[in-house]
């Protein structure tokens, strides 16, 4: 199976489904991310050009962890917008790897524009993948994606469907958290949290939730066409 995940800034994936990557990658399914934008407005200390640059070396150094494919689509943070060549753009990488599911921010229920916006683009994009009248540098996929949406930014207003158990894939997820060493000084300054206790808190909490030290919450976007891939979502534990 072929599982892309969508990272609207550099250290989403990290945050919120980093474990259940390192899990499929060891059950031997290909794996990719996709970084949407640059994070460029990521610094206190450090110009736009500058900060971009490092962040994005440091989503590349993530990926790597876990030995995932790394894609880039460059847009500016916060200034993520639908347009023509935006979604040609998300028609394109999709395309290029040809997932059979996709992981990416929940359009319904997330609070960061960016995010909102990411989801609604790999919703929106769901049949067009497989359009041979919307032509990209790829060709058309042969089918759509399994979408399922992952946690929000401390789970609040999320609703988990599903828990991933990752208690043996945690270190492989504090690491590729670690490798954004631009951002624990960050997000100190900004809210007051070293990066590693954002994500261990909340995979703490959804393990708490589910029966396990440490776990991802999942829910699953339902469209027609329905794409089922045969091994969906790992669901170690469903919700109580
Ligand atoms: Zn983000």
């Amino acid at each position: 199976m072929r599982v892309m995940a969508f990272s609207p800034h550099p250290d989403d994936v990290e945050l919120f489904c980093a474990g259940a990557l390192a899990k499929y990658k060891a059950r031997g399914h290909d794996v990719a991310i996709t970084l949407v934008t640059n994070g460029n407005v990521g610094s206190e200390t450090l110009p736009p050009d500058e900060i971009a640059r490092i962040r994005v070396q440091e989503a590349r150094n993530s990926a790597a962890i876990i030995n995932a494919e790394f894609h880039f689509l460059g847009y500016d943070d916060e200034f993520l917008y639908d347009s023509p060549d935006v979604r040609r753009a998300f028609i394109d990488v999709i395309r290029a790897f040809r997932p059979d599911l996709i992981l990416c921010p929940d359009k319904d229920n997330d609070y960061i524009p960016d995010h909102t916006r990411t989801g609604q683009l790999v919703w929106d994009v769901h049949k067009m993948v497989t359009v041979p009248n919307i032509p990209t540098e790829h060709a058309p996929a042969e089918h759509t994606y399994e979408l399922w949406y992952y946690d929000t930014g401390a789970g609040i207003g999320f609703t988990p469907e599903v828990y991933v158990d990752i208690t043996d894939y945690w270190d492989k997820k504090a690491a590729m958290i670690e490798a954004h060493e631009s951002q624990a000084a960050w997000l100190k300054d900004q809210y007051d949290v070293p990066a590693t206790y954002y994500g261990e808190t909340l995979s703490r909490f959804r393990g708490f939730q589910s029966g396990c030290a440490y776990a991802e919450a999942f829910r699953k976007a339902r469209m027609f066409p329905q794409a089922v891939s045969p091994d969906a979502l790992i669901p170690t534990f469903i919700t109580p």
